[in-house]
């Protein structure tokens, strides 16, 4: 028996959870995230955090990078690598209300599992906008979800977290005991160690009015342009976001959306749905009330599709910048386009309150390429045209499929990034958790091969 292979034993006698290696049954599986097929070298499936510090004990011991998913949902397939150890949070998939607000969720869940859980007890929190997504991915980024401009993102939300840092020690972090690493979880925690739940309070919201109005695409540029001027001083109760299918679904004449999820109650719907009706000629109009649960978008993606994705903050609109998405997307028949309304409570919470740093942003400009790499072809210069055009000066890491060394920076401000480089000195001077989305720590140690 070889060195390799006595060690798969002791690292599988030591864990609760799973370990899997190429020959395994269902292998193939451990090693996929959504975009990405990888060839682990183990992965681990982590019962709890003593697997995770296991996995990484073992990652240290042979010299293996590391990897880290949860739901698998980052579009740069970082949940995955080739020939390292991916640590598999999935089993640790725990939602328990622990009293009438404060909820612990293993970071292994998925949003559509804690919002089906909390809704039975009349409880939400303002998370993301599909089900599958994880709990550890989205939260490593910030989590802009459907209550976003009434409750602000999603770490917004933690009062604690308990987390496996490098050396494996298991650290229950919150605002008074590690206020530095609290501060960092929110927004880098990807950067930082593996985080295996967080508690959070949660909201009473059991209904929400939800629901997408459409108009004709030949009104395009009015709706835009109305939408932006509206939802700046739109009620908090309101997050919104416009949605420009790709033209090759639905021809060029695909109708707008524009989504609303209103967290109030009626005269609230009522004062919010009419200055947005009056936007154009409503085709459409779905708003209900509904449970908060089913505001989840359930996705599928066929195995060969690789989408590109970038996006960009923005602290103001422009109808210039309207104009550009407008003409480019006749260029980009595979491209969609998804304008997020912040603002509100998201831009109450001061910037240095959290890792994530871009709180003065009123609107995220998302957009992707679907299909296949072969279906992209010449679309991908269109693509990166568009974004030279747009220049934004900031991004949201969680929908970056492509990222480079200047989107760390759109992600992470200066002030921002020098804390993060300091903080990760202290837990990761190694860099053992690293992609390009991660803080390097302030004195760069080559990460392992
Ligand atoms: C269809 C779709 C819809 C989306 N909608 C939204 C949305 O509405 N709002 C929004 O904000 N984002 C949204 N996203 C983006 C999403 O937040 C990111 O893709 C996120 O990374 C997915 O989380 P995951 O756990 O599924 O991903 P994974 O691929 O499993 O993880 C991504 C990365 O996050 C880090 N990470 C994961 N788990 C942990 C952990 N336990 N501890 C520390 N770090 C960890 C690691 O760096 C990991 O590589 C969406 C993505 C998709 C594909």
């Amino acid at each position: 028996m070889g060195a390799g292979a006595r060690g798969i034993g002791r690292l599988r006698a030591g864990v609760a959870g799973e370990v899997v290696v190429a020959g395994d049954a269902g292998y193939r599986e451990a090693g996929r995230t959504l975009v990405a097929q990888g060839r682990p070298a183990v992965v681990v499936r982590c019962a709890g955090p003593a697997d995770v510090a296991a996995a990484l004990g073992y990652a240290e011991a042979h010299g293996l990078t590391v990897a880290v998913r949860s739901g698998g949902h980052h579009m740069a397939g970082f949940g995955t690598n080739d020939g390292g150890v991916a640590i598999d949070v999935r089993p640790m998939d725990e939602v328990a209300i622990r009293d009438d607000a404060v909820v612990r969720i293993g970071t292994g869940a998925t949003w559509g599992q804690v919002a089906e859980r909390l809704g039975e007890s009349g409880l939400a929190i303002s998370s993301g906008d599909t089900a599958g997504v994880g709990v550890g991915g989205l939260m490593a980024g910030g989590g802009i979800g459907w209550m976003v401009r009434k409750h602000g993102l999603a770490i917004d939300h933690v009062v604690a977290a308990e987390v496996v840092t490098v050396n494996g020690t298991v650290r229950r972090v919150d605002a008074a005991t590690e206020p530095e690493l609290f501060w960092g979880l929110r927004g880098a925690a990807g950067s930082l160690g593996v985080v295996t739940s967080y508690d959070l309070v949660a909201v009473r919201r059991p209904t929400v009015h939800f629901g997408t109005l459409l108009f004709p695409w030949t009104q395009a540029e009015q709706v835009l342009n109305g939408w932006a001027e509206y939802v700046v001083d739109a009620p908090d109760e309101l997050s919104s976001s416009l949605q420009l299918p790709p033209t090759m679904m639905a021809d060029r004449q695909a109708p707008i959306a524009v989504m609303v999820c209103i967290a109030g109650d009626e005269s609230t719907r009522d004062k919010v749905l009419g200055p947005l009706r009056a936007l154009g000629t409503v085709l459409t109009d779905t708003v209900a009330e509904i449970p908060y649960a089913q505001v989840f978008s359930n996705e599928s993606m066929p195995a060969d599709w690789t989408p590109r994705v970038r996006n960009g903050l923005f602290d103001q609109w422009s109808p210039e910048r309207g104009e550009t998405i407008l003409d480019a997307r006749l260029r980009l028949p595979a491209m969609a386009v998804e304008i997020r309304a912040l603002g509100g409570a998201f831009g109450a919470m001061p910037a240095d309150a959290t890792a994530f740093a871009h709180r003065d942003t009123q609107f995220m400009v998302n957009s992707v390429l679907i299909g296949s790499t072969d279906l992209h072809g010449s679309q991908v210069a269109s693509f990166d045209w568009l974004w030279e055009a747009l220049a934004p000066e900031r991004a949201y890491a969680n929908f970056l499929s492509h990222p480079t060394a200047a989107d760390l920076d759109r992600c992470y401000p200066e002030s921002h990034r020098s804390r993060l480089a300091a903080l990760k000195q202290e837990v990761d001077p190694g860099d053992v958790f690293h992609n390009s989305l991660t803080v390097p720590p302030a004195e760069r140690v080559p990460p392992a091969a």
